[in-house]
């Protein structure tokens, strides 16, 4: 009987596991060819400051327009392609194309992302001006990095490479790296991240809260950018500690000359908390969602949302 039941229970959940491994399967041999056939896109999302409305830069999101499946996410394919190593291949054609794409805009907009400077935090030492760090005027482009490409001997150099293409100050381009991909191997962080930053390149912690950085660590980290989690966003509507979490990051984000950054802004309640808690810039469906690059155009004419 026990056999039998077994067996029922294998047939019952043996099929959608299969037909689930399969599909991952087909999914990751189909990704090899993605880049080449020119099925990988960019989708932008405008981050705005806090306090003007106005554009500042914005976030790459890649996207698969697989020719079977429709629009893939990220979400999707991204861990299929840390786990394979094709996010290398992947992350420098997302970081050209990027970089492609700003080139465009500058020669379009030339004044674009320069008229919020007012919000910005700009730390003692640093010298305001055209690529001055944070709160340095002109627009930038943060592009998400995994940790697979932050342990690629030759990232600094493609990145250099790559500007350089597209004649760009290092200063339009953000880098952002997820808390807990920079906790896995500290000091070499440290390292490459220091050779990024020495570049003229803006660093980002994106997921920020979610990760268990230590102080310490985080003060050493030569990064000038805090993304809060979309999480602590979302909890500052029911209660006072979410909007305490927030409010906590942003002091401490002050305190190491860093600008903070409220992802996931869904509702006009939560802009308006955020502004008055400080938080430098938002980036949220509220003001708007990621599009094609066509849709940047109004925010990059001094469209506000
Ligand atoms: P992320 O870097 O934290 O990007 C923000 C994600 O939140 C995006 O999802 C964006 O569409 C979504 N989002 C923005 N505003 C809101 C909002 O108001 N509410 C909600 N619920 N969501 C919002 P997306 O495009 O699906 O990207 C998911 C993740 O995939 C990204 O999270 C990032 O970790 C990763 N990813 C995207 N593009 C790349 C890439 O080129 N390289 C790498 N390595 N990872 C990427
Ligand atoms: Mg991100
Ligand atoms: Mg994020
Ligand atoms: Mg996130």
């Amino acid at each position: 009987l026990a056999k039998e039941r077994g067996r029922a229970c294998l047939q019952r959940f043996d099929a959608p596991m299969r037909d689930h491994l399969l599909d991952r399967l087909e999914l990751v041999s189909d990704l090899r060819h993605a880049e080449e056939e020119g099925q990988l896109l960019l989708h932008y999302q405008p981050l705005f400051g806090a306090r003007s409305r106005r554009l500042r830069g914005c976030e790459a999101l890649v996207r698969w327009q697989h020719p079977s499946r429709g629009l893939v996410g990220p979400t999707r394919f991204i861990p299929a392609a840390e786990e394979t190593g094709l996010i290398v291949p992947i992350g420098t054609w997302v970081l050209n194309e990027a970089l492609r794409q700003m080139r465009a805009w500058l020669d379009a907009w030339p004044d674009a992302g320069s008229e919020a400077v007012p919000d910005a935090v700009i730390p003692a030492g640093i010298a305001a001006g055209p690529g001055a760090g944070p709160g340095g005027k002109g627009l930038f482009v943060a592009v998400n990095l995994s940790v697979r490409q932050l342990n690629e001997p030759r990232l600094v150099e493609t990145v250099q490479a790559l500007l350089e293409r597209w004649r760009l100050p290092a200063s339009v381009l953000c880098l952002e790296l997820t808390e807990s991909s920079l906790m896995a191997e500290p000091d070499h962080c440290v390292a490459v991240l220091s050779r990024l930053r020495d570049l003229g390149v803006t660093l980002a912690i994106d997921d920020f809260g979610t990760g268990y950085s230590s102080l310490a660590y985080l003060r050493d980290l030569p990064v000038s950018k805090l993304k809060i989690d979309r999480s602590f966003v979302a909890s500052m509507q029911n209660d006072h500690s979410g909007r305490n979490i927030v409010a906590a990051i942003r002091t401490l984000a002050r305190e190491f000359g860093m600008e903070t950054v409220a992802e996931g802004v869904e509702t006009e309640a939560q802009y308006q908390a955020l502004r008055l808690i400080g938080c430098d810039m938002v980036q949220g469906f509220h003001l708007a969602r990621p599009g094609p690059a066509e849709a940047m155009e109004v925010f990059l004419s001094g469209g506000i949302p």
